[in-house]
């Protein structure tokens, strides 16, 4: 080989181009739920709205569109749908508000946008995306995020807009537990999480990740949960993206998204290995529960969770949307 075809060489391997694997999207629609939860209407509806944000996502991945976009497409459609808790369809807190959370994160800038407690923004994703491309913030919240939300000539909704009669019933059931005076019951109902997530990587090769929810029924006082804090719901960098769902406490306290990218950055581990370590030892280990999507720069995915079920899918170069909801679902993964 003579040094110019080995220089050619060498260039054409190390652009993200030659490097890239096929385009892969993967989301959740939320850990915790069980078969007991679910009519056969409410199973098919969910399934259906999976395999819905996966095709949306998939057109912006086929069309040559960053990974950023595939992930605020697909979690749009998602917020959009009753069935999850985020957008139409969030949970109530204790004083029987909508109050949302959401954020994005690009994997090839590790530029990031965040919003929390917002309760008139019909799609928190967006309102994340334009913090990070139009502001110089990261996190925006309450009432300033909303001003800045019509600044952006972000949708804004009537808080009603928002409100499920099941949702309101969860929360009338864990307000009842609470007179009844039974110490931390309203977590029974609490972890029917449900939050929303997506995580992609693009034919340029770069990952993105994003995550929205209601958080958690009958939290109080501004409670905010992991969704919109990047490095514990949310994160992306070159190596990987993990968007997660579950008792955020425990992802905040353990940085969790962070900590399953830093150990396949740092420590070579794959999604599956790294996904397991922090979803099915470290979160248990403290008395928390959840799942996450974890995906690589390569193309492999992951989607550990230590509940009975998370709605979950994937879809690839093909356009075939793949979805399971419950734990003894085969969900075969690109790259296992
Ligand atoms: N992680 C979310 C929170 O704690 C809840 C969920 O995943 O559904 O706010």
């Amino acid at each position: 080989m003579t040094r110019r075809t080995a220089l050619l060489l060498s260039l054409c391997l190390s652009s993200p181009l030659a490097s890239a694997a096929e385009p892969v999207l993967v989301i959740h629609g939320g850990a915790g739920v069980e078969r007991g939860d679910l009519s056969p209407t409410e199973e098919a509806a969910a399934r259906t709205a999976l395999r819905q944000a996966l095709v949306k996502g998939h057109q912006a991945l086929a069309a040559g569109r960053p990974a950023l976009e595939a992930v605020t497409a697909a979690i749009t459609v998602l917020e959009d749908d009753p069935t999850f808790n985020a957008g139409k369809g969030a949970v109530f807190t204790h004083d029987g508000r909508n109050e949302l959370d959401a954020s994005l994160m690009d994997g090839a800038t590790l530029k990031a946008g965040a919003v929390a407690g917002v309760h008139r923004v019909r799609n928190p994703i967006l309102l994340a995306n334009a913090v990070m491309q139009h502001s110089p913030h990261v996190m925006m919240v309450g009432e300033g995020a909303e001003t800045f939300a019509a600044t952006q000539h972000i949708a804004l909704v009537d808080p009603s807009y928002f409100r499920t009669e099941k949702r309101w019933q969860q929360l009338q059931k864990a307000l009842r537990e609470d007179a009844a005076g039974q110490a931390h019951a309203d977590l029974e109902t609490a972890r029917h999480f449900g939050t929303v997530g997506a995580v992609a990587l693009d034919a340029q090769g770069s990952l993105a990740a994003g995550t929205s929810t209601g958080g958690m029924t009958n939290k109080r006082y501004g409670r905010v949960g992991d969704s919109p804090i990047i490095g514990a719901g949310t994160y992306a960098n070159a190596t990987c993206a993990v968007s997660g769902t579950g008792w955020g406490e425990f992802y905040i306290r353990t940085a969790a998204a962070h900590d399953i990218c830093a150990r396949m950055q740092y420590l070579k581990q794959g999604p599956d290995e790294a996904g397991r370590a922090v979803i099915n030892e470290r979160i248990p280990a403290l008395g928390g529960d959840g799942g996450a999507i974890v995906l690589s720069a390569d193309g492999r995915a992951a989607t550990p969770f230590n509940t009975q079920g998370m709605y979950r899918g994937w879809i690839g170069a093909d356009g075939v949307p793949h979805v399971a909801i419950f734990a003894d679902e085969p969900l075969p993964l690109p790259g296992q």
